[in-house]
């Protein structure tokens, strides 16, 4: 972003404010450095797509479970140990054949946090946050996906009371993956909805 910045300055604005901000919050004692770090390493590391990825594969992989998740999303993440800040009241949307879900906070930047980690910068936007409504088709072909004929879009506005964790439909030529395998194919962008799962042949080796 700051690539050609006509200072010479490899920080952006943005990034020169926050540091700012973060060694006044530090000088004065407010923030503690090593919690601050905790934090960020927690939402970089630990906590990201891969634990919703984790959620829809054993959603595909094991019915019961898929139909805890259906009727308690929170309680069925729960399970995995997925938790906490904004993740209090999950409810999982589930394509299928001739409906697609996609979800957009027009508020704000409500997202599941702890399925998803943050959330990208284009799901923050305004843009986004006024087309997803109006012109759900066009947002996904922006996106690459291109829906069947005749398939319905149902688009879900998080609030700070729900957030949503769509269950993209499995891909054929799956069969007999384990749970592991097929959570190689959930992108962050399947479980938002604007994209789906990745085609088993474009994942060569996750077998
Ligand atoms: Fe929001």
């Amino acid at each position: 972003m700051s690539g050609n910045h006509p200072h010479g300055s490899a920080l952006s604005e943005t990034d020169l404010r926050v540091r700012a901000l973060e060694t006044l919050l530090v000088d004065k004692g407010y923030v503690d450095p090593a919690a601050l770090d905790a934090l960020i390493d927690t939402y970089e590391h630990r906590i990201g797509p891969h634990n919703g990825a984790r959620v829809v594969a054993r959603a595909w992989s094991d019915p019961e479970f898929r139909e805890r998740l259906r009727a308690d999303a929170t309680a069925a993440i729960g399970e995995f140990g997925y938790s906490g800040r904004q993740g209090e009241h999950m409810t999982a949307l589930f394509d299928a054949p001739g409906v697609h879900h996609m979800v957009v906070c027009t508020l704000c930047s409500c997202y599941p946090w702890p399925v998803l980690g943050l959330p990208p910068s284009w799901y923050k936007s305004a843009p986004y946050r006024s087309r997803a409504v109006i012109d759900p088709k066009g947002v996904l072909a922006d996106f690459g996906v291109t829906l069947p004929e005749g398939c319905e879009v149902r688009v879900y506005d998080s609030t700070a009371e729900l957030r949503y964790l769509v269950v993209p439909m499995r891909p054929a030529g799956t069969e007999g993956w384990t749970e592991a395998q097929l959570a190689t194919l959930v992108t962050r962008d399947a479980m938002i909805g604007t994209g789906l799962a990745l085609d088993p042949a474009s994942v060569e080796g996750a077998r």
